[in-house]
């Protein structure tokens, strides 16, 4: 199938208050033009230096997620125009996102990824490292804290995802219990596992293969 066949079949299996990303990532130009003729804006990349090519070469309406593992010495790059930063996971890293957003003169949006899966390869916090990050969320001036995200294992047992995804739903909805900030989005799901995320409170879905095919390199 074709990748506007791919895209149209996924948007209609969303329900409407769910935002789709297209991760692009390893795909050229032209792919991500197919889609973005088929309306999609909002576009993830998990690479800065790659992120930053497709920025400068794309439409400028294009809203651009980073969606990977961001190393702090790389923050300033994509600063002046990323709509969203998924992949906040330590306080270092949020702290040199609100210096790159005063230096730039902007407030920039991005998630906490929160470490819900059993693997120590993926990146995240754990619930004590979020408390730290949220009483002093309010001392970053140039972020603006607009939700959490998370990856499950890397497994086909559903009922252990769908556990995953749940125990990060329960942590989104204390933190919205509990205080004065409130968080709008919940970034979970990605090509295997999105219609479960969703069922399991997700409204952001990052949504790569199931669109643009597999990749040859980079998962
Ligand atoms: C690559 C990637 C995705 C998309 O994965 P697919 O299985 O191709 O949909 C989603 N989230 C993150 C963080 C990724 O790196």
């Amino acid at each position: 199938m074709s990748i506007k066949e791919n895209l149209n079949n996924i948007v209609k299996s969303i329900p409407s208050g769910v935002t789709l990303v297209a991760v692009s990532k390893t795909k050229p130009n032209s792919d991500l033009e197919e889609a973005y003729s088929q309306g999609q804006r909002i576009f993830g990349e998990n690479k800065v230096q790659e992120l930053v090519g497709k920025y400068e070469s794309l439409p400028k309406d294009i809203e651009w997620h980073m969606i990977g593992h961001l190393q702090s010495n790389k923050v300033k790059y994509i600063a002046p125009f990323v709509s969203l930063i998924h992949g906040v996971d330590s306080l270092k890293l949020l702290k040199e996102v609100n210096k790159q957003g005063r230096k730039n003169e902007r407030v920039i949006p991005v998630l906490l990824q929160m470490h819900i899966a059993e693997e120590d390869t993926k990146f995240g916090l754990d619930k004590e490292e979020l408390n730290t990050i949220l009483t002093s969320i309010s001392d970053y001036e140039n972020v603006d804290l607009k939700g959490l995200m998370g990856m499950a294992t890397f497994t086909d047992d559903t009922a252990k995802i769908e556990r995953e995804f749940n125990s990060l739903k329960s942590i989104f909805d204390a933190v919205n219990n509990q205080g004065d900030l409130k968080l709008e989005t919940l970034s979970m799901g990605m090509s295997g596992d999105y219609l479960l995320a969703i069922s399991c409170g997700s409204n952001m879905v990052r949504v790569g293969s199931s669109i643009f095919g597999a990749r040859n390199y980079n998962p």
